[in-house]
């Protein structure tokens, strides 16, 4: 198949934790053929957060005009936004996307009981079991709280439990994570393949195919793939192997978004 339906996870320099120009992302995916792309800035409201008050909507879409100009006929930009801990900041997240014309909404649970699930410090009291139970629980709760439509990197304390606990199998955490794919076909939230956790090492993309497979058993059909780029330039990366693994796990399209509803895209 010729290029990607879409690259729908990346950032760019309106991202707290990010460097690379907007229209230099676009130009990557312009030479990989991936025709949309859908640049999902944070917005952070937990207050420890070192992201807390820096996205500016009016900025980011100040940017996406200029580079939907700049670059027409070549890719599709979507306006998108990475939303942390929704169900904590529901007011805040609904007024922010009541305001301005997002085609796509990432839910992401970064903080829990005050820590980050990305450190070290989330994992030190807790067992493995404890420190994904607790987090797959509060997912859970994110999910069914809603205003949101693809939940982001859904196992990504993975990123650093991988390295503490010896692996990763989603097999373990059946339970919670098919209480959280319920959830996610209850409300018409879909899900992610995020290649970032492929460039770390961990050889399967965030959630794994197990996960994929149960989403669409479960009657799930809603799946973006994102490459949750902050670097130069890493767009598009292991897309190859998501789009493999999305067909293994049954899915025969994926979701493009505009005004915030799911077009289907085959993959065939
Ligand atoms: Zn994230
Ligand atoms: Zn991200």
């Amino acid at each position: 198949m010729a290029g990607f339906p879409h690259d729908y996870h990346l950032h760019s320099s309106l991202s707290v934790d990010c460097d690379v120009p907007m229209e230099a992302q676009c130009k990557r995916a312009i030479e990989l053929g991936i025709r949309e792309l859908c640049i999902t800035e944070h917005c952070d409201w937990h207050p420890l957060d070192m992201g807390v008050g820096y996205y500016r909507p009016e900025a980011y879409f100040a940017e996406l005009e200029r580079c939907r100009a700049t670059f027409a006929g070549r890719l599709i930009l979507r306006a998108g936004v990475e939303l942390s801990e929704v169900h904590s900041y529901h007011a805040e997240a609904a007024a922010l996307t009541s305001a301005w014309p997002y085609d796509l909404v990432l839910g992401s649970l970064h903080w829990v009981d005050d820590m980050i699930v990305l450190d070290e410090p989330y994992f030190a009291q807790r067992s493995a079991t404890e420190s994904y139970n607790r987090y797959f629980a509060e997912l859970a709760a994110m999910v069914r709280a809603g205003g949101f439509d693809i939940v982001g990197h859904l196992d990504v304390p993975k990123r650093v439990g991988f390295r503490l606990f010896n692996g990763y199998r989603a097999e373990d955490y059946a339970e919670p994570i098919q209480d959280v794919l319920r959830a996610c076909v209850e409300t018409g939230i879909g899900i992610e393949l995020n290649t970032s956790t492929y460039r770390m090492g961990l050889g399967e993309p965030s959630p794994s195919l197990a996960v994929a497979r149960w989403y669409r058993q479960l009657g799930g059909e809603i799946l973006t793939i994102g490459s949750d780029v902050h670097h130069p330039s890493t767009v598009g990366s292991f897309f190859p192997e998501a789009l493999d693994l999305a067909r293994a796990a049954g899915f025969r399209y994926l979701a493009n978004f505009e005004q915030r509803t799911p077009m289907f895209t085959s993959i065939d």
